[in-house]
């Protein structure tokens, strides 16, 4: 297959309008997963560069910020243009650096990312502060206005996807931004600055600075002049974040790990059930902070709903990830690969049983070194052993069978994150008790990974501090004024 990117490509920082090298002259290897080989170098880039950046972004903020909503949209579209364009190049792109599969990041991942700058194009319209006439005479205003420069901190596992959906909101209200996607998927980002470049938006709105998260990440987010920090990555990070700004009053948003219930009642249609199980179960082999990694089924079915769990799972085909037979590529690294094995080894220790997969899934030819494993499904285990209440954040699940309401949802609730929970049943008033007790920013019943980008998302407990998504994005990245004017005689508005 011809490669439509060119392998040898030397990633640059964005900053000012102008792609350059990292200050300290340092590069990273960038790991093709699949295959275990490095394709691309990434900037090793430090707090100069930061400082370059943030500097370009408050010099841009003067004017960015007195653009009109429309000026703002239209930017956005043709960046969203842009990507739709190139649809294939970046979908390979995200392929190749993440490990996962080409068909996931062509109909799903790349097109949401241009979704997100679309909808936030068309949100930032209608985005308008409130009138209060608290009587005839008295007349409060709430405005919003942009903060200033931001941070937007991304992690790999739907690089473009989250990459965007901080950007977006951020320059649609009005702010400039200084991003950081991880540096074990830079490629995208790095594609669309060039986009950036062509449609020619303004030196320092977007600038886009590559490099490990102590070196880049930290000095961003403890920045003076940064004036909010919107993160997504693992809770050890979010936390790090959290006390690294202690007392500077920054606004923060953490968006964190998982650790979700699937919850599979006996009265559920067991095939759209199953069905969807196995994606949210495996879907980007379960690295998505939305899959779920601990499914409760009732007594009543589980030896039946295991069974053909077992089965379909079985039938799931890995390989290389451009091939779009496969179904599961590879994990995005080696560290990952080994992490995820590990929890396996853990679980065993723990005294669960391995069901089906349970070890890395050998591969032929030039993959035979890449990071595949196989998807895994293992039983008994308590719900409060390390395995159920830690996030592996691979293709690893567990089941575990339940009897009453109450106790499904003392197990779902046990564990210290909060961020996504599904529920199967065909009987509603349950699945609204059941939601309603769930400890989670989000539930779905009878489906998963259903969005409507209109509304909240987010998690509760160390899944999420803030919520992201709609207006609530739009508000984040602006400061609210309220104005109250007292009138002479009755206010004609
Ligand atoms: P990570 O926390 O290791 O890294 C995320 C980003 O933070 C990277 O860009 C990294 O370079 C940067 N970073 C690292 N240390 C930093 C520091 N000290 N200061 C500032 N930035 C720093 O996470 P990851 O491994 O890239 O992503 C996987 C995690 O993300 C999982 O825990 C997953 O659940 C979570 N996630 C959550 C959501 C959500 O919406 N809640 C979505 C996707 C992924």
């Amino acid at each position: 297959m011809n490669s439509k990117i060119d392998i040898k490509t030397k990633i640059l920082n964005y900053i000012n309008g102008k792609f350059v090298e990292p200050s300290g002259g340092q590069y990273l290897d960038n790991m093709n997963p699949a295959h275990d080989k490095v394709y691309s170098l990434v900037p090793a880039s430090n707090a100069k560069d930061v400082e370059l950046a943030v500097k370009a972004a408050q010099v841009a903020f003067t004017t960015w910020s007195k653009t009109t909503a429309t000026v703002r949209a239209n930017y956005l579209k043709k960046m969203a243009d842009g990507i739709l364009h190139q649809l294939e190049k970046f979908a390979e792109a995200e392929s190749i650096d993440s490990g996962k599969t080409l068909t996931l990041a062509r109909e799903l991942e790349i097109p949401r990312s241009a979704k997100n700058l679309n909808f936030f194009a068309d949100s930032i319209i209608h985005f308008e502060g409130e009138i209060f006439k608290t009587n005839p005479t008295l007349i409060n205003r709430t405005e919003f206005a942009p903060l200033g420069v931001v941070a937007c901190i991304s992690p790999w596992n739907l690089p473009l996807y989250l990459f965007t959906w901080k950007i977006a909101p951020a320059l649609a209200a009005g702010n400039t931004v200084v991003a950081k996607p991880s540096e074990l998927t830079p490629m995208t980002a790095f594609l669309l600055a060039k986009i950036c470049d062509e449609i020619g938006l303004p030196p320092g709105v977007l600038n886009i600075i590559h490099g490990l998260g102590p070196d880049v990440g930290a000095p961003l987010v403890s920045h003076a002049n940064v004036k909010a920090v919107s993160f997504t990555g693992s809770t050890a990070t979010g936390r790090a974040i959290a006390q690294a700004v202690a007392g500077k009053f920054k606004k923060l948003s953490l968006e964190m790990g998982g650790k979700n219930p699937n919850i599979i009642f006996a009265d559920c249609d067991f095939e759209k059930a199953l069905e969807m199980t196995i994606k949210s179960t495996f879907q980007n082999q379960g690295q998505i902070c939305l899959c779920g990694s601990r499914i409760f089924i009732e007594n009543t079915i589980y030896e039946k709903f295991k069974i053909a769990l077992i089965q379909k799972t079985e039938k799931l085909k890995i390989g290389n990830p451009l091939d779009p037979a496969n179904d599961q590529g590879s994990l995005v690294s080696k560290a990952h690969l080994q992490k995820v094995s590990s929890y396996v080894d853990l679980a065993k220790t723990e005294g669960g049983r391995i069901l089906t997969g349970g070890g890395e899934a050998a591969q032929q030819g030039e993959f035979t070194n890449g990071y595949f494993f196989q998807p895994t499904l293992i039983e008994g285990l308590d719900f409060k052993s390390r395995t159920n209440q830690e996030e592996i954040f691979g293709p690893v699940a567990t089941l575990t069978p339940f009897t009453t309401e109450a106790e499904v949802i003392e197990m779902a609730n046990s564990t210290n994150y909060g961020l996504a929970a599904t529920v199967w049943t065909k009987d509603l008033e349950k699945a609204k008790r059941i939601s309603r007790q769930l400890e989670s920013g989000l539930v779905w019943v009878n489906t998963w990974m259903s969005r409507d980008l209109r509304t909240p998302f987010g998690g509760v407990k160390e899944s999420g501090y803030g919520r992201e998504g709609g207006f609530e994005a739009l508000k984040f990245f602006s400061e609210v004024k309220n104005v109250c004017i007292q009138y002479t005689s009755e206010a004609v508005l």
